[in-house]
């Protein structure tokens, strides 16, 4: 079958690699859309986080987030039939064909007709970003200030909208990426390159200081960190920001990763009572309540597919999902 490889950084090759032959109890799924998410980039351009693409004799195939038809299934298998459309989860989606282990098979998920392959397999990435809302727990009445408008960060914009009427402010370097938060339901939105996000937001929310250990507060209820922060990166990092911009006993949820270790003042902190959480991934609960959510247009992913490239041009693909001004998601389409 064919395949995009990952060889090293900046390196994905178009490549002939063997179909996968089935076991009792597997499914094949032909893959018909696979998106390019932000993991596959820190491995494309340093080769971080190996361990999500699939090992292959050259290299990994990289790719998880994607959609697919039913071509094949093997011994006892109940829940799906060749034909059905389906998303699921598992590494090594950029590629023509895709085996889905026994265990795996009972959590496939099925597509209603009216949903394309490349909607649905915007379905992985929304579900990062319903987790870091759900750690949020928001409420109408406030003030959520969400960083950095990558597809997980306009995703964490539009499961908000879908869940309440909480003010958002969204913040970026991108214009473009900006007025895409503006369309998907973000209230405020501004230009992190030209205003400095922590006096812009204090001005926007109102702010002061606390006492004794002296840390400033804005009313912000909860800071999303989608922006994390690049191996080349030096200055205020979006963590520290968000720090600082948080209201006391308020949240930041960091939802990137980091491509280095930073300083922070951890003393802010404390002093603040925040509650610093983590966000990896998603339950399957979430899997499937952002697929509905897509399903019956209470999101709508569309405008966010702004490319689409054939495995042969995979290299090109992954070229274009690294410019940010230029892309938001890219989609192979084996
Ligand atoms: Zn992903």
């Amino acid at each position: 079958m064919k395949a995009a490889v990952f060889h090293g950084p900046r390196d994905v090759r178009f490549e002939e690699v063997p179909t996968p032959t089935l076991q009792d109890g597997e499914a094949l799924i032909k893959v018909h859309a696979c998106g390019i998410c932000g993991s596959d980039l820190h491995t494309y351009r340093h080769g971080l986080f190996l361990g999500l693409g699939l090992p292959t004799e050259t290299g990994r195939i990289l790719g998880h987030e994607f959609s697919g038809e039913i071509v094949e299934t093997k011994g006892d298998v109940q829940t799906v039939k060749v034909g059905d459309r389906v998303t699921t989860v598992g590494m090594g989606a950029n590629a023509e064909y895709f085996k889905v282990a026994p265990r795996m098979v009972p959590s496939i998920s099925q597509l209603p007709d009216h949903i394309s392959f490349a909607e649905a397999a915007t379905s992985e990435p929304l579900a990062t970003s319903l987790h870091a809302v759900n750690l949020a727990a928001p409420s109408d009445e406030q003030t959520l200030v969400v960083m950095g408008m990558g597809i997980i960060g306009l995703g964490v914009v539009q499961a908000i909208r879908a869940l309440c009427r909480a003010r958002i402010i969204a913040v970026d370097l991108s214009d473009k990426r900006l007025e895409m938060a503006t369309q998907l339901g973000a209230d405020v939105t501004f230009n992190a390159g030209r205003e400095d996000a922590v006096s812009k937001i204090s001005e926007l929310t109102g702010s002061g200081q606390l006492s004794l250990v002296e840390a400033p507060v804005s009313r912000v209820d909860t800071v999303f960190d989608c922006a994390g922060a690049p191996r080349d990166f030096s200055g205020t990092s979006v963590l520290e920001q968000a720090l600082s911009l948080v209201t006391q006993n308020g949240k930041v949820v960091v939802v990137a990763v980091f491509e280095k270790a930073l300083e922070i003042d951890h003393n802010v902190i404390v002093r603040k009572g925040i509650q610093l959480l983590g966000s990896w991934a998603w339950s399957p609960q979430e899997f499937a309540q952002s697929l509905e959510m897509i399903t019956s247009g209470k999101v709508d992913r569309k405008p966010l597919i702004t490319h689409e490239f054939s495995l042969e041009d995979a290299s090109e693909a992954y070229e274009t999902q690294l410019n940010a001004e230029a892309a938001i998601k890219v989609m192979l389409r084996p």
